[in-house]
């Protein structure tokens, strides 16, 4: 139990605020994105900057509370919050500060995607992040990061030039390529493993304000052929032309006829970055695969794209998510998406496959903590409903896609997309590194006091 008067002396010392059972604002303090996650924490702790961080870590390891960290909340797997312990809470945390000239963005670990692309697009800049705006700065870039740019531009933590760290000892550090070139090695890619980071450090290159995007959607009978054709074509294509899949019901959107509301589709999601006359004529073959149900393609800003797929992925719903690599998109792969897919458990459960080749395919697998340099796709299944008695048959079907499919799947795994159950795969995700991380995780949490993540331990 901690008294009263030791948790006041603690919040005097910050700068920042604390947040305990029984304030007003307790309960949408600890609200994370996935409603499936209900936990009650000792203290919400509000940091305002990397003191704050280095108090709120010593003040834990005296209290021997457990130490979670949240960036925006949207990790699936729920890490960021725990029963009875400290949540290092980013929220107050959100500024991007640009160096246009240099094309360089500091940015403080509790902004979301959308925070970030708005102070960057100001200057016709950006960096490869994830395609849902809610999500967290902190989070994806630790875990690895990729989105549309990540094909031209390699992973988020490709483009990461440097952190300020607080390690558990409360200690301020840099890492970069020239200081703690080891601490800098494991946060790309080893996630919240190591320390807290206070600040980022990326690389921006110019994109947009415009770019070329959209959706083309086809009816679910010509599934196998349309994923052929793609598979085929997107090899061909440049790093500037992507192109997604997503297999799921089809929403109520204006562009589509009633009559394909709530039934399975396929949906091409398409993000050209450059060279839109040559996107054109590409997204003129992506037509010809079948005859689309209906289309939203054309210019618009990059910054609205990178928010198209929020009313799909808005907070608050029950999320299980499950996800593999692959190095090539094989037809029995294929075969068992199209299955599944004609029998989701909800009408927001949906199949998911990005194309990343590209960049990331030319760092080695030894630069950095994140080692899949192999992979040419991601394969994700979002298992998401609203209603709890569905649990079971959503997760069940997530589950039984996810062993169909394991026989297609190429080494390593997205840590950022694992659940909470999954730590036996973490070992797996790193492959040949993750030997080198443990003894680093040794060096800088060697009791292992940040154990709410895709845990290393120090003892493996
Ligand atoms: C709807 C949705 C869409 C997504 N789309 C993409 C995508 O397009 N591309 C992609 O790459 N990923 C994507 N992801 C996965 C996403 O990258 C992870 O969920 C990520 O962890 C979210 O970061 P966060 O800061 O919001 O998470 P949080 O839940 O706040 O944090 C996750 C974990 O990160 C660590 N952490 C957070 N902040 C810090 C910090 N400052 N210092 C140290 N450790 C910290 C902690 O261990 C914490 O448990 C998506 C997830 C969702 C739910």
């Amino acid at each position: 139990m901690l008294s009263e008067t030791a948790i006041k002396e603690f919040g005097e010392s910050l700068r920042g605020g604390i947040v305990k059972p029984g304030d007003s604002n307790y309960d949408e303090s600890r609200k994370i994105w996935n409603a499936m996650i209900d936990r009650k924490p000792a203290l919400i702790v509000q940091v305002t900057n990397a003191d704050d961080v280095s108090s709120a870590m010593i003040f834990a390891v005296a209290n021997k509370l457990d130490i979670t960290v949240r960036g925006a909340g949207h990790n699936i797997a729920g890490n960021c919050i725990c029963d009875g312990g400290l949540m290092i809470d980013f929220s107050l945390m959100k500024k991007t500060r640009v160096d246009v000239e240099n094309k360089i963005a500091y940015v403080e670990p509790g902004a979301t995607l959308k925070d970030f692309d708005a102070e960057v697009q100001k200057h016709g800049l950006a960096t490869p992040v994830g395609i849902n705006s809610t999500t967290g700065i902190a989070g994806l870039t630790l875990g690895g990061g990729f989105g549309w740019l990540t094909r031209k531009y390699g992973f988020t933590i490709d483009n990461l030039l440097s952190a300020e760290v607080v390690t558990v000892d409360g200690k301020k550090l840099k890492a970069s390529e020239n200081e703690n070139s080891d601490l800098f090695w494991a946060i790309r890619g080893g996630g919240g493993n190591f320390g807290v980071v206070t600040q980022f450090e990326f690389k921006l290159y110019p994109v947009g304000p415009e770019i070329l995007a959209g959706l083309l959607v086809f009816p679910f009978k010509e599934a196998k052929s349309i994923l052929q054709q793609y598979r085929d074509l997107i090899q061909t294509t440049t790093p500037e032309f992507n192109v997604w899949v997503v297999l799921r019901k089809a929403p109520p959107l204006p562009f589509l006829p009633e009559e394909v509301h709530g039934k399975e589709v396929v949906v091409l999601a398409i993000c050209v970055v450059s060279d839109f006359d040559k996107g054109e004529k590409q997204i003129e073959k992506l037509r010809g695969f079948g005859k689309p149900v209906g289309e939203f393609i054309g210019r618009m800003l990059y910054i609205n794209w990178q928010q198209i797929f929020d009313p799909l992925l808005t907070p608050g719903a029950r999320n299980y998510w499950k996800s593999h690599n692959f190095v090539d998109l094989n037809d029995g792969a294929m075969d068992s998406m199209i299955e599944y897919a004609g029998k989701l458990p909800s009408p927001q459960c949906e199949i998911f496959i990005a194309y990343l080749e590209g960049k990331s395919n030319s760092v080695p697998a030894s630069a950095m903590a994140y080692s899949n340099r192999d992979l040419k796709y991601i394969l994700n299944v979002h298992g998401r409903w609203d209603d709890a008695k569905q649990d079971k048959d959503c997760i069940n079907w997530a589950r039984e896609f996810f062993d169909a499919t394991s026989k297609f799947a190429s080494a390593g795994a997205y840590v950022n997309f694992m659940t909470e159950e999954e730590n036996e795969r973490v070992a797996k995700a790193y492959g040949p590194n993750y030997k080198k991380l443990v003894e680093i995780k040794k060096k800088y949490d060697p009791n292992n006091l940040l154990k709410h993540n895709q845990n290393i331990k120090p003892t493996a």
